[in-house]
């Protein structure tokens, strides 16, 4: 995907493999980077702790990134995250429900961090929004699908009677493909902090650290991350 590299954009940080990667993306393709957060009341802070870890790494990896980086704004969605409950933001099991989906979708996310991004990016005057949706992998999460981000885009656009640009760089890459893109972006030292600052364990392990990263190893998350780092340990 091409960018302008004259251009300013705002980064959906979570603080897990995907988000970090996008965000180092937007930083090599953009010429001015903000990114923005949601505590959503998911069951554990690590994440949001990672996302700082996260912005302060990539700056301390490349000056240039250091240059291009702005604020990073967090908004508190705890009343959304309450009317959405699910096994992420409440005690319930992982689980495969009844209509095919896991445990650990929350009804409307995506949707409603891109609104809510796109008035902050709107107000700040930045020009698009990046996101780390991936459909390839993806768990079954409706709101992943580039046909979803589509609509989006051509709703908030709409709404705001501006264009507004809804980024997608990991959207058809496998996990695999992920790490092979973080290392193309900032070699072995990005691939590193990835490792080791990113987080994605649904349970919120931080007490078990592997190849991949921290985790307990045997949530869907967890399992989804360690075969993307084997993917691309076998090809590479
Ligand atoms: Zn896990």
């Amino acid at each position: 995907m091409k960018s302008d590299r004259t251009s300013s954009t705002l980064v959906l940080l979570s603080g897990g493999q995907d988000s970090a990667t996008a965000l180092a993306w937007a930083l090599e393709n953009h010429a001015r980077v903000e990114t923005i957060g949601f505590a959503y009341g998911q069951r554990h802070e690590v994440e949001l702790e990672a996302r700082l870890r996260v912005r302060k790494a990539l700056a301390d990896l490349e000056p240039a990134w250091a240059e291009k980086l702005g604020p990073d704004q967090l908004v508190d969605l705890s009343g959304y995250g309450a009317l959405a409950q699910s096994a992420l933001t409440a005690e319930m099991e992982i689980e495969w429900q009844a209509g095919g989906l896991p445990s650990t979708f929350v009804p409307g996310r995506n949707l409603v961090f891109l609104a809510i991004a796109s008035a902050l990016a709107y107000r700040r005057g930045l020009d698009c929004l990046v996101g780390g949706m991936c459909e390839t992998d993806y768990s079954g999460y409706p709101d992943c699908r580039r046909e979803t981000i589509d609509a989006a885009e051509q709703m908030i656009s709409l709404g705001l009677d501006r264009a507004m640009k809804i980024e997608t760089p990991l959207m058809y890459l496998t996990k695999g493909e992920i790490w092979a893109l973080a290392h193309e972006l900032g070699g072995g030292r990005l691939v590193d902090i990835i490792v080791e600052d990113t987080h994605t364990c649904y349970l919120g392990d931080r007490s078990h650290r592997h190849d991949w990263g921290y985790g307990c190893g045997i949530c869907p998350a967890c399992e989804l991350r360690a075969r993307g780092w084997q993917d691309w340990q076998d090809r590479s």
